[in-house]
């Protein structure tokens, strides 16, 4: 079996296992391919086993691989820090944003989003752990920005996305995520309708999904480590690109 093939199955196992420990359906968690940094072949080879939603956090290197892989249909998703320059970089080019934190991004991507395209989905981005310097409006203040992207012709108001404070104890990581879900549930009971919580990463998506996610967005658990992390960008690149040539020697392709 090719790399891909490995740790993709590995993380949809570990997603049904979750789904399952908790007497949830796994259809209602959707993996999210997180490929920033991962160069276009690599998210062809994801896309190829049947991998439809990517992830990405910096607007110029996501454009540059949507325009690449512009041949297959797939779901691109922003999930990372919104400078005001890049809003409409980011209406025009992506399906979801999950990360949209403050009203003036939400109205220039609302006035930017093309007319000829349905509506962006977008969910709001929650400090759910309350942590100094972290990106996401905080608990108290998501029904107001809840409300005012209710009112944006252009967009589709999803969910709540977050990402907790880094912890590897089990309970931890429930507790945040269980956080974030009764805080939809609550602005749910006042009127808004969110179907969808984008929370768990490679680290704690068994814990995201006992509580309620969607959406689980994971890049090392599929692509390995990224820049910052061990390997550097140039490990990353060698990985796949070993797993690349295996695949063409062993004639694995679908
Ligand atoms: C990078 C990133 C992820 C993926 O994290 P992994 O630990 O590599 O799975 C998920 N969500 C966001 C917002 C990210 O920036």
């Amino acid at each position: 079996m090719t790399t891909v093939k490995c740790t993709l199955q590995a993380v949809r196992q570990r997603i049904a296992e979750a789904a399952a420990a908790a007497g949830r359906d796994a259809s209602q968690v959707a993996l999210l391919a997180v490929s920033k940094s991962v160069p276009a072949a690599a998210i062809r080879e994801l896309a190829l086993q049947g991998q439809t939603d990517f992830g990405e956090s910096y607007v110029q290197e996501a454009l540059d691989k949507i325009v690449a892989l512009q041949d297959l249909s797939l779901v691109w998703h922003f999930i990372g820090p919104i400078q005001r320059n890049k809003t409409a970089a980011i209406a025009r080019n992506f399906d979801w944003v999950h990360s949209v934190d403050r009203q003036l991004v939400a109205e220039r991507l609302s006035a930017t989003r093309p007319l000829e395209r349905e509506a962006l989905n977008v969910c709001v981005q929650v400090n759910i752990d309350g942590e100094p310097g972290k990106q996401g409006v905080a608990p108290q203040h998501a029904a107001a920005l809840v409300e005012a992207i209710g009112r944006l012709p252009n967009l589709r108001l999803r969910g709540l996305m977050a990402i907790p404070r880094a912890t590897s104890d089990f309970g931890e990581q429930r507790a945040s995520f269980a956080a974030l879900r009764q805080l939809r549930d609550m602005l749910n009971r006042a009127g808004a309708h969110l179907d969808t919580l984008s929370m768990g990463m490679s680290g704690d998506l068994e814990a995201a999904v006992m509580e309620g996610a969607n959406f689980v967005r994971v890049g090392t658990a599929l692509f390995g480590a990224r820049a910052g992390n061990p390997l550097g960008v140039a490990g990353v690149n060698a990985v796949w690109e070993m797993g690349l040539s295996q695949n063409v020697h062993q004639g694995d392709r679908p």
